[in-house]
């Protein structure tokens, strides 16, 4: 089994309160892949300008991703993105994004790109995330995630390839923002489709940056407070790599939709994936993150969610 992303591969440009970086390997497929290649093959899908070095190839392809369809633009340049952070880290400030190479792109996916059963629609032009689809038809559960950009510039072929995926992964803002609902509960629920055997996504997650995540689903509603950190340096991209984490540990699982049990452990291996994201600048951790150093902080989270329910005579 292996999974397919498609998805900015980018230079980010960042500024937080511990720090700036000029230029770092970052975009959003760039994050996804790198945790979620600690549970199964994934194949990376999108371009790259002559200004992308070996260096960050192999960066790409750590624990033995597949960067065949990273299409390497003559005279291109790399999406770049700038952002700037206010010194709680929970608000950031786009300052600047060049899609450059991204402008142009027409995604021709290697057979076994499209053979994966598993496919992630990482942020990058709606347009471009439906071309992907199309060309992936065999997959058994397809996920997307998209910025308030592409809602505010591109909200029709948003819509329209929402209407084609299983699962939903969105900040909670966003979520308010392309449904119009204030109440993030009313607002999963206008885009879920309650029959998982009809078109469109079945499973909404919203994630709150420290405040965790919550995943929706027509009969189940799980929250997971983000990993307690004392220490955050960068938030970059670490929706991203919760995303990582939660469609890999789907793809590790067998076929069909996931259950409700697999949705919540997905949930736990994502938010420890992007714990470790946020703790050093770009890919600097996630690259270098152990197996074991996840599942430690899995059980962590387990342990500090896990209450046995001690019922009280309550006053009538
Ligand atoms: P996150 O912090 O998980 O929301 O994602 C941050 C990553 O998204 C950065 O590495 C950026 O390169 C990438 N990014 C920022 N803006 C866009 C955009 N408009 N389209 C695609 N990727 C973007």
């Amino acid at each position: 089994m292996s999974i397919t992303v498609v998805g900015s591969i980018a230079f980010d440009a960042v500024e937080t309160p511990f720090g700036t970086r000029e230029r770092m390997l970052g975009g959003a497929a760039t994050h996804f892949a790198l945790a979620a290649s600690l549970f199964d093959r994934v194949h990376v899908v999108g371009p790259v300008g002559e200004d992308f070095g070996e260096d960050e190839l192999r960066v790409l392809g750590t624990r033995g991703s597949s960067i065949d369809d990273v299409e390497l633009v003559a005279g291109g340049k790399t999406f770049f993105w700038k952002g700037r952070y206010g010194w709680d880290l929970n608000t950031r400030e786009t300052l600047d994004t060049q899609l450059n190479v991204f402008e142009h792109f027409q995604p021709k996916l290697s057979a076994a790109s499209r053979a994966s059963e598993v496919l992630f629609l990482a942020n990058i032009q709606p347009g471009l995330q439906l071309e992907v689809r199309e060309q992936c038809p065999a997959a058994r559960f397809v996920a997307l995630d998209s910025m308030n950009l592409w809602i505010d510039i591109a909200r029709d072929q948003l819509v329209e390839i929402i209407s084609r995926v299983d699962c939903l992964i969105l900040n909670d803002d966003e979520l308010r923002q392309l449904t119009g609902k204030p109440n993030l509960v009313s607002a999963a629920r206008a885009v879920l489709n309650p029959d998982p055997s009809a078109a469109g996504p079945s499973i909404i997650v919203a994630k709150r940056g420290e405040h965790g995540s919550a995943l929706i689903t027509e009969d189940a509603f799980f929250a997971l407070p983000a990993y307690p950190l004392e220490m955050v340096v960068d938030p970059t991209g670490a929706g991203d790599t919760f995303a990582g984490g939660f469609v890999g540990y789907i793809a590790s699982q067998s076929g069909g939709l996931p259950s409700d049990q697999v949705l919540r452990n997905a949930m736990a291996y994502g938010t420890a994936l992007a714990s470790f994201n946020v703790e050093g600048f770009g890919t600097e951790r996630v690259r270098e993150v152990s197996g074991e150093a996840v599942v430690e902080r899995v059980q962590d989270l387990w342990r500090f969610a896990h209450f046995d329910h001690v019922a009280v005579e309550l006053v009538t």
